[in-house]
């Protein structure tokens, strides 16, 4: 499945002297969008934002795709679009690298074609961002069933069955014995939470994945109540169903918007923070402060909106970054136009070994987290 190791396999390749096509098409679901599928991609590719061919008073402009990428691409999506209904496919495309990747994504996103010496890879941050792989676990009081769901990929992963008292033990007793048993129930139901949690806890342990909880109202109560800290932090949220008839493709629907309401509440949450701890010394909100921070390899989290891009210039000698154009200020080399500085800042993050978000409806330009605090050499932009 698609995932962050596709998009390291494709942030190592490089072509200084040409451009890497990097297009993103949105597939539709009905049979008329699919016809329309390739003159859609004709179109993209024909208004590439790039740098070939750029004036001096606009460096973001058209720029040539190659014919043999353009027709690579085409090739494919005759033979495969329809499988992708539904979906946004990304391809990148360099012949001088050899360079051929389709990827389709596990959600939808806005189509864009962009020619750079790199991969353009913030949606696919966005795509790996927004559908990530997660557990869900459906539980009653008798029985457990975890499941792994990667992309449209469900698969049962355990099961658990723990058997309550049989049923001669409710056999028209009152009293001590009705108590008894009750009191045995509930046990069992603690047990067998326990031993959910155990399963969910050592799968937790494999690494960072969200957590869904599926069934009855009080099984779900019962699973968090019993779930090891480090599970409980992997909580992303819950759905009420009868888990005897969840079907696996039920369970993805499901649990696929409680995913979704996380992801968004992420988002929020980051950017709240971010904007909290402004006034303080640890973050830093605006380009011309963002643009300092990660000249500095301070960046902890760089904080990016899901589209919108910001021509700017890149120091081939220093590697300083800088919105307008000039010499460079750290070494006073000619700097090199580049089509996004939102690009190349999340690729500057990342081999910083920093993390990076892609925030939705973001209240500011870029945002950081640092790491240590960092002056901007100018006056504060706006957001
Ligand atoms: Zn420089």
């Amino acid at each position: 499945m698609f995932g962050y190791a596709d998009v390291e396999k494709l942030r190592g390749a490089c072509a200084p002297r040409s451009a890497v096509l990097s297009l993103y098409l949105a597939v539709p679901l009905d049979p008329a969008g699919i016809r329309g599928l390739a003159a859609g991609a004709v179109e993209l590719m024909a208004c590439a934002v790039g740098l070939a061919g750029g004036t001096e008073d606009d460096h973001r402009v058209r720029a040539r795709v190659e014919a043999a990428d353009r027709e690579a691409v085409l090739g494919v999506l005759a033979a495969h679009g329809r499988d992708w209904a539904g979906h946004t496919v990304a391809f990148f495309a360099c012949r001088e690298l050899g360079l051929f990747e389709v990827l389709p994504l596990p959600c939808l996103l806005p189509g864009r074609a962009v020619l750079a010496s790199r991969p353009y890879i913030r949606p696919l941050l966005a795509a790996v961002q927004r559908c990530p792989d997660y557990r869900v676990a459906i539980a009653d009081r008798e029985h457990a069933r975890v499941l792994s769901v990667s992309g449209s990929r469900v698969q049962t992963t355990a099961t658990q069955v723990d058997r309550g008292p049989r049923s001669s033990g409710f056999g028209g007793w009152y009293g001590l014995q009705a108590h008894r048993t009750q009191r045995r129930i509930i046990e069992l139901g603690r047990h067998h939470y326990r031993d959910t949690a155990a399963i969910l806890e050592r799968a937790a342990a494999g690494g960072h994945m969200p957590l869904v909880i599926g069934g009855h109202h009080d099984s779900i109560a019962g699973l968090l109540r019993a779930l090891p800290a480090a599970a409980r932090e992997q909580f992303a949220g819950s759905f009420h169903a009868d888990p005897h008839s969840l079907t696996e493709a039920r369970v993805r629907e499901l649990a696929g918007p409680v995913i979704g309401r996380w992801v968004a509440r992420r988002e929020r949450e980051l950017a709240e923070e971010v904007l909290a701890g402004a006034p303080g010394r640890l973050a830093a909100v605006g380009l011309p402060a963002c643009l300092a921070a990660v000249g500095r390899g301070a960046v902890d989290r760089l904080l990016v909106p899901d589209d919108g891009m910001i021509p700017g210039f890149v120091c081939d000698c220093c590697g300083a970054l800088d919105a307008s154009r000039g010499e460079c200020p750290g070494c006073g080399t000619a700097m090199r136009p580049v089509p996004d500085l939102l690009e190349e800042m999340v690729q500057r993050t990342l081999d910083d070994d920093g993390r990076v978000s892609v925030v939705r409806d973001a209240p500011f330009s870029v945002a950081a987290k640092l790491r240590f605090p960092v002056t901007a050499r100018r006056a504060p932009a706006s957001r």
